[in-house]
Parts: C-alpha cells; sequence; structure tokens
C-alpha cells in the first residue's frame, strides 16, 4: 500500500498543528512545532490570506495526514460516508476513527499511527481471534482487538502501554492493558473523537 515517506514534522508544520505522527517525540520540547510555529518553506510570511476553498483544503489535508492516508484512500473514506445516513461529517470521522491501525494507537498499543500500522502490517494483531494485518480493516462494536500470544513480549508494545497511561483511553475502547487486549464497546460520536478537525469544511471541499 502507498504511503507518505517524507518528513512528517514538516506536515505538521504546515497546517500549524500537532499531528502526533512521531510518537513520543510529539509529546517533548523537541517537537517540530513547539520550536518552529510558523510553516516551512522561506517566504511563509508574504503569504495572502487563504480563501475559503483555501481553508477546505487545508482541513481536509490536515485530517487526511492525521490518520496517515493517501488523498485515493481518504476520497473513498468520503464517498463511503456520503452514503450513510446523518452527517456525512460525524460519518467520516467514525470511519476513520474505526480504522484497525488508529484503534491499535488509542489503545496504546503503539505510540502513534504509523508504529501502529507497522504493528499491524507486521502480524502482531489479532481481531476476534484471527490474524488481520490490513491497517484499513474497519472494526465494528464488539470486535476484541489483542496483540499476538507470541508478540506480547516485545519491548516497543510494553513500553507503548506504559506511555500511554498518561493519555488514557476513549470511552468507547475497552482495555485489559495485563493481556494486551482491547473492545470496540460502541461506534464513538463526533464529540467523543479526540481530533480537533473541522470535517464540515472536508465534506464541503468535496461537494463541490
Ligand atoms: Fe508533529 Fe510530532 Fe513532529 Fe511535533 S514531533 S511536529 S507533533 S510529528
Amino acid at each position: 500500500m502507498a504511503r507518505y515517506t517524507g518528513p512528517v514534522c514538516r506536515l505538521c508544520r504546515r497546517e500549524g498543528e500537532k499531528l502526533f505522527l512521531k510518537a513520543d517525540r510529539c509529546y517533548t520540547d523537541k517537537c517540530a512545532i513547539e520550536r518552529r510555529k510558523y510553516p516551512p518553506g522561506q517566504h511563509w510570511q508574504n503569504r495572502p490570506k487563504l480563501s475559503d476553498y483555501g481553508l477546505q483544503l487545508r482541513e481536509k489535508q490536515k485530517l487526511k495526514r492525521m490518520y496517515g492516508l493517501l488523498e485515493r484512500q481518504f476520497k473513498r473514506y468520503f464517498e463511503i460516508a456520503s452514503k450513510k445516513k446523518g452527517v456525512t461529517g460525524e460519518a467520516l470521522m467514525q470511519l476513520l476513527e474505526l480504522r484497525l491501525d488508529n484503534t491499535v494507537s488509542r489503545l496504546g498499543f503503539a505510540t502513534g499511527i504509523r508504529s501502529a500500522r507497522q504493528l499491524v502490517t507486521h502480524g502482531h494483531v489479532l481481531v476476534n481471534g484471527r490474524k488481520v494485518n490490513i491497517p484499513s480493516y474497519n472494526l465494528k462494536p464488539g470486535d476484541v482487538i489483542e496483540i499476538k500470544e507470541k508478540s506480547k513480549n516485545l519491548e516497543i508494545i510494553k513500553e507503548s502501554l506504559e506511555k500511554a497511561k498518561h493519555r488514557g483511553i476513549p470511552p468507547w475502547l475497552e482495555l485489559d492493558a495485563e493481556n494486551m487486549r482491547g473492545k470496540v464497546l460502541y461506534v464513538p460520536s463526533r464529540e467523543e473523537i479526540p481530533v480537533t478537525a473541522r470535517e464540515q469544511l472536508v465534506v464541503e471541499f468535496y461537494s463541490k
């Protein structure tokens, strides 16, 4: 699967806020946003104020990057969301949030979306007792996500769980840290999804 492999801190600086793409570093003063709160490039001071279209575009880019997706995958989520009943923006957020890689990260098995994706693709994660190595796997209420028995000794997972203690677990997930097992309790409402993006702008972007 194609993915962005360039410098990720640059993406945060471009969006002007933390996208939490670099695990540990994001929570320290080494974070590039803490050090340089201006966009990359030489002429950032002279850039004109963003138009409505520009705002929508930036919000779309931000959300896409937060979940580590490329354009085609992200647009596909929008298309699925727009066919669902209810508010398209909320449906979009729910689809993104219930991806397996994101949930592995939210449960604290990994310190960020990139390392979570690696755990999944390397076959360390089971869903309902079966190995699933597809990061985009769409979870539903009742699904049990577990670290494979042989992988439970991996220091990187133990350390991630330790570090995740201070972050806490979203209410729609249940975690049994000792057994490295989590469960999706229900589909989260928009308010329960800890992402600051204005998804309505994303909907407007694609609805033109
Ligand atoms: Fe973004 Fe993390 Fe880099 Fe800070 S350290 S700029 S939050 S990826």
